[in-house]
């Protein structure tokens, strides 16, 4: 079946699968003989063109350093560095473009307010609460935090089919609780969190909530005001952009209250070995040489997404989940793991009688590459009482002849390993 070509709205590009996929040159190859489908994109998303061309020029014209060249490239430079980050601001709403910190990823943004914000808020005998479905680098942090102050984490209960159990959340809300951390996606499984509600539950007892938007931000549109949330953070390489550069957005009087967390250049406004003054927000945290070229692509990759219409991009990507949700539950022994209604981007499954891993490396001997195991989420994994998945998942140049050929791939697997 054929994906349906998408109307244009505005002055947005048309979404059309097939010219979509022209952009991504990576997916015009053969892997072990077979044209490739690339189905790990919660592992990392692919570069358009435009991305890789944007990096490209970076470094071929006007590759310099940052804030203190009395030169032309480094001006440039800067200028592009901090319109990447204006840029950034406006794709989550952000009311300053100094809140977007710029860090490494989403793991080093959780860390940045683990050390800066949690070392100076967290105290013996408070809370943190994780549910259970977090990605390793938003429980191990807090985990360390909570051993240093003598606070404590704990989990909110996750339901059979990978729901944050709200009414479990409200029992474990009390004075205690300072902070609530939660993914607005689950890697694991792709449940929508409800974190509206449970950032105004959080709030109603003045408990901070960081969100994790690692596999939000690239799936639909994220308005930091209308969440509310304290902090957010997101990775650019999940949405299709580099690897090594993220955000940290954070609310202002969070930020401005919150100690550096690297030191070094850029993050001083004098230094003396009398004492040292901090620079003003968002440099403070942004010790060093930033990662220039991958804030540049990063916005690259934000002005890519957003020349589409976003709505119909994310109707596009449910499409493609539900036709792979009715087709795959089709063959025999295949279970989906994490069946709530308010899914994006990820089917994740296991099946009578094989192991995630032989799955999956049986399938990447046809070309379709899956990710199989925890997916660094072993409480998770406990809960459900699996040993782990297989992941497929999903970017805006999947199609519904992707999820034909994974049908047809597994149909083999099955053959040879059932
Ligand atoms: N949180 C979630 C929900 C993720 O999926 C990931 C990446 N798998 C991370 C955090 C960590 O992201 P990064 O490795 O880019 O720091």
């Amino acid at each position: 079946m054929s994906d349906q070509m998408l109307a244009p709205e505005n002055t947005c590009r048309q979404f059309d699968i097939a010219s979509v996929r022209e952009d991504f040159p990576i997916l015009r190859q053969e892997v072990n003989g077979h044209p490739l489908v690339y189905l790990d994109n919660a592992a990392t998303t692919q570069k358009p063109n435009a991305v890789i061309d944007e990096i490209s020029n970076y470094y071929r014209s006007y590759n310099s350093n940052v804030h203190r060249g009395a030169h032309h490239l480094s001006d440039k430079a800067t200028s592009h560095f901090e319109a990447a980050r204006e840029r950034i601001s406006k794709f989550v709403n952000s009311p300053k473009a100094s809140q977007v910190i710029w860090t490494r990823g989403t793991t080093e943004a959780v860390n940045l307010v683990a050390s800066s914000w949690g070392r100076a808020n967290i105290s013996s005998g408070d809370t943190i609460l994780v549910p259970e479905l977090e990605h390793h680098s938003n429980i191990v942090p807090w985990q360390t935090l909570a051993i240093e102050k003598g606070a404590q984490v704990k989990p909110i209960p996750v339901s059979d089919i990978g729901e944050i159990d709200l009414a479990a959340f409200d029992a474990l809300l009390d004075d205690s609780v300072k902070l609530v951390v939660v993914n607005h996606v689950s890697n694991a499984l792709g449940t929508i969190n409800p974190i509206k509600e449970i950032i105004e539950r959080a709030h109603s007892v003045d408990a901070k909530v960081l969100v994790d938007g690692a596999q939000a931000v690239a799936h639909f549109e994220v308005d930091v005001q209308i969440l509310d949330c304290d902090f957010y953070a997101f990775s650019g390489h999940k949405l299709y952009g580099p690897t090594g550069i993220g955000v940290l957005w954070g609310k202002e009087s969070l930020l401005e209250a919150m100690p550096p967390y690297h030191f070094g250049g850029e993050m001083i406004e004098s230094v003396s070995f009398s004492g040292t003054t901090f620079n003003r927000l968002p440099y403070k945290f942004e010790a060093g040489t930033p990662d220039i070229a991958g804030a540049i692509g990063l916005a690259a990759a934000v002005d890519y997404l957003c020349s589409f219409d976003r709505a119909l991009v994310q109707k596009h990507e449910q499409d493609v989940l539900t036709y792979a949700i009715d087709l795959l539950s089709d063959i025999s022994g295949l279970k989906r793991v994490g069946e709530s209604s308010n899914c994006t981007g990820v089917f994740s499954f296991v099946i009578t009688g094989t192991h995630p891993s032989d799955v999956g490396m049986l399938l990447d001997q046809q070309g379709v590459a899956v990710r199989t195991g925890h997916h660094c989420a072993q409480p998770l994994m406990e809960r459900l009482a699996l040993p782990g998945t297989v992941r497929a998942s999903f970017a805006m140049y999947t199609s519904r002849q992707d999820i034909d050929k994974l049908y047809e791939a597994l149909t083999k697997v099955l053959q040879f390993l059932v």
